[in-house]
């Protein structure tokens, strides 16, 4: 699910507080870092300055709803209760429930938790500037995860995650985005599993295709290393720069009038899974 929906709520301080040994607490969620990769400047305009998508775009948000709404009935079909009414409020509703009762994802066994939360605090040491003897102080993070379904059985755990793209999108780039890399470690991290018994399968709902990622101790590793680098940058950055002129990265970009970037494309395919429409409507 977009955590544009999800992180609303948060309130992201500015990280320029080197002065002090104690800085404010700051919650970083898959669609921090996956932006902070992307983009320095599109990460300001989202989350310090937290401007949200125009009016305008009312298409935009039509489609963020109903993928919101196939979330809250996956969640209430899980808790027992009658969906048929929400179902048959929008055709694609009732066309994704259809696919998930006759071509549902493969679930191991297990305590199954819907839209589970789970958090970790992340502490980075940070050079005192204004120390002589080079003292250090310490950024807290809170990385944050929401997760779809969450099944922990016996000697595996799985993580399932509904998305309504109109394809499937290839493990590859899914294996490489931050919603994979931080779920993954999240999980590994807050549980007693080895990362080999973890697994995060995508099922997509517009072609009942299911995508399944596995895990390993090397990945876990490397998104250790990831986050501790990513952290600091975005703990220590002063400037949020834009990227040059006509870079891919800006053809789907919301902020695309504001950096001075042109119109957006319409026949572009985005690289960045956050980019590309989850339904047309
Ligand atoms: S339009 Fe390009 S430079 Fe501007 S915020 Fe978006 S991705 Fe960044």
């Amino acid at each position: 699910m977009d955590d544009g929906d999800r992180f609303d709520d948060m309130v992201l301080q500015e990280r320029k507080s080197a002065m002090t040994a104690i800085s404010p607490i700051t919650s970083i969620s898959q669609g921090h870092l996956n932006i902070w990769e992307i983009c320095r400047r599109r990460y300001q305009y989202s989350f310090l300055e937290e401007l949200s998508l125009p009016e305008a775009d009312l298409q935009r948000k039509k489609i963020l709803l109903l993928g919101s709404n196939f979330h809250l009935l996956m969640q209430q079909k899980e808790l027992g209760l009658d969906v048929s009414l929400l179902a048959s409020s929008d055709p694609k509703l009732q066309s994704w429930l259809d696919a998930f009762e006759h071509q549902p994802p493969e679930m191991i066994d297990g305590d199954r938790l819907c839209e589970h939360r789970r958090t970790l605090e992340r502490q980075i040491e940070i050079p005192l500037h204004h120390s002589e003897n080079s003292d250090h102080g310490q950024a807290c993070f809170v990385l944050t995860a929401i997760y779809d379904f969450l099944i922990l059985g016996d000697r595996k755990a799985q993580i399932l995650d509904w998305k309504t793209h109109q394809v499937a999108i290839a493990a590859e780039k899914l294996k490489n985005n931050w919603q994979t890399r931080l779920y993954l470690y999240l999980l590994a991290k807050t549980t007693n599993y080895a990362p080999e018994q973890l697994s995060m399968t995508y099922w997509f709902a517009n072609t009942a295709e299911s995508v399944i990622i596995h895990y390993s101790q090397a990945e876990y590793l490397s998104t250790e290393n990831q986050l501790k680098q990513i952290l600091t940058e975005i703990n220590q950055a002063i400037n949020y720069p834009k990227l040059p002129l006509s870079s891919p990265d800006c053809n789907y970009c919301e902020f695309r009038d504001r950096c001075d970037q042109g119109d957006m494309l319409s026949n572009h395919v985005s690289g960045n899974i956050a980019d590309i429409p989850e339904v047309k409507i």
